[in-house]
């Protein structure tokens, strides 16, 4: 067999890589692994309308971020430089006049006006007509584009590796644009000449590009190009089987960076997606992936997306890491944070408390900042007499011998407990929420060792200060 190639061929018109798009790349670069092949980035940057300054960047990056990389590109010494359409307008020039040669492609000369007032008659005749019936073929000007000569009524026929035989008739298609007036192809051309030239082996895309496949494959045939192998992915979808969409998950990669969603997890979870481990495992490495994947056995029902279990997932990594790997993570995830270089001795005690690298800020900030204490916090304890408590535990904490230990720590504040006929919870609950201003936190004892005996006083005297003089309540 010749040489594996697939290639993802993102369009520069959105905010960033879609997640769906990463689902699409992490399928094609996988592939590519697993057969020594080569994985092409090919920036479609021909729609010049919805084209978005900035976007071929980020979409770079994040591919980068997930370790999907392109093999190759058109500079040498470019970290990323893929393919770009729009510096090939020449090459889709040359093949659009082949197909004007072959008279299968006409030239066009049609005003958009002349097409919107064909529109309104169709909609209202609702017989609508192949293009070719109504252009003027001995029209001239400056202005034109290509058009395909899409045959009357024919079975275009293609094989996908994931649904077998697919037939579309083409009296559904018009006479398709090639070339626009602009000199820049369509998605259609560009598509087609550029998978042929880059040696595309393997064209594994979204199921919403089945539709234009027949397009694609009268124009290989026009040409007379053999055809690659067509995969075409399931689109992912909401838990209600709608299509993904921003109303109800978040859709750009750059979110689940942002949120502290590991790399390494949202592939292991979006290789899930229309596909098991034969051996029912969940969690597993890209390699492994790489090692095991089989197109034909990718679903073409569109798999849900369930941030909840991406959320579980990534959990799971966090844990599975050493204490190292995550500091240096959270280091990295924590840029602006002022503590980020003291947050090593924390990380062990937060590890099993936290699904994603975002959650640890709320469970530590109390660590490097003074916390802001809120009455129902401490009335959710439901303790009678909070005051006293606290006075008796400042007490108490000033009589402890210093450096405290756990045990000592433990067995003290479990006798204040019983005589002032509380419960050992509340006791500890009282102490928790005093030094941090929160219900839930890192194990109570190491977080007082990190915060220092001292400021552990100060802070229950400080709550003791907030619970005599608590803010008014706010009057409505
Ligand atoms: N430019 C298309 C996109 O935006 C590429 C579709 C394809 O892979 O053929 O996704």
């Amino acid at each position: 067999m010749s040489e594996v190639r697939t290639r993802i061929a993102p369009s520069p018109t959105g905010e960033d890589l879609h997640i769906g798009n990463l689902y699409t790349a992490l399928i094609n670069w996988a592939f590519a692994r697993q057969n020594q092949g080569k994985f092409v980035v090919r920036i479609e940057d021909t729609d010049r309308e919805r084209f978005v300054g900035g976007a071929e960047d980020t979409i770079l990056n994040s591919l980068n971020a997930f370790g999907l990389s392109p093999d190759e590109s058109t500079r040498v010494g470019g970290l990323y430089a893929p393919y770009r359409q729009s510096e090939r307008l020449e090459i889709y020039k040359k093949y659009a006049d082949e197909l004007l040669e072959k008279g299968v492609a006409y030239k066009c000369y049609c005003s958009k006006e002349k097409l919107e007032k064909i529109r309104e008659e169709e909609s209202i005749t609702h017989v609508r007509k192949k293009h070719r019936d109504f252009c003027d073929p001995n029209a001239t000007g400056e202005k034109f584009v290509i058009r395909l000569l899409v045959p009357e009524n024919e079975n275009v026929t293609f094989i996908d590796l994931i649904r077998g035989k697919i037939t579309i008739n083409t009296k559904e298609l018009d006479d398709q644009v090639l070339l626009k007036s602009d000199g820049y192809p369509t998605y259609h051309l560009g598509v087609v000449v550029d998978d042929y030239l880059m040696k595309i082996s393997h064209v594994i895309r979204a199921e919403e590009w089945i539709s234009s496949t027949p397009k694609h494959i009268l124009l290989y045939k026009a040409f007379g190009w053999e055809l690659p192998i067509f995969v075409h992915l399931p689109i992912l979808r909401n838990s209600d089987k709608s299509k993904l969409s921003k109303r109800r998950n978040p859709v750009w990669v750059s979110w689940y960076l942002q949120e502290g969603y590991l790399p390494e997890a949202v592939i292991n979870f979006l290789a899930l997606m229309g596909w098991s481990h034969p051996e029912e495992k969940e969690i597993f490495s890209v390699e492994e992936f790489i090692k095991i994947l089989d197109l034909k056995k990718i679903s073409p029902v569109g798999p849900a997306f369930d941030i909840v279990k991406l959320e579980w997932m990534n959990g799971e990594y966090i844990r599975k890491m050493s204490d190292e790997e995550l500091t240096k993570r959270l280091q990295d995830y924590l840029v602006d944070h002022p503590a980020k270089d003291k947050i090593a001795p924390i990380v062990p005690l937060v590890k099993e408390r936290i699904k994603k690298l975002s959650d640890f800020i709320p469970l530590t900030d109390f660590l490097f900042e003074k916390p802001e204490y809120d009455m129902d916090v401490f009335k959710r304890l439901k303790i009678k007499d909070l005051r006293l408590m606290i006075e008796k535990a400042i007490e108490i904490m000033g009589q402890m011998k210093s450096p405290w230990n756990s045990e000592d720590f433990q067995k003290t504040f479990m006798d204040l407990a019983k005589e002032l006929n509380a419960t050992n919870l509340d006791m500890f609950q009282l102490i928790r929420v005093a030094v941090s201003g929160q219900l839930v936190t890192p194990p109570l004892f190491e977080s007082i060792q990190i915060l220092g005996e001292e400021e552990t006083k100060n802070r229950l005297h400080e709550a003791l200060e907030f619970i005599k003089n608590p803010p008014a309540e706010p009057k409505y």
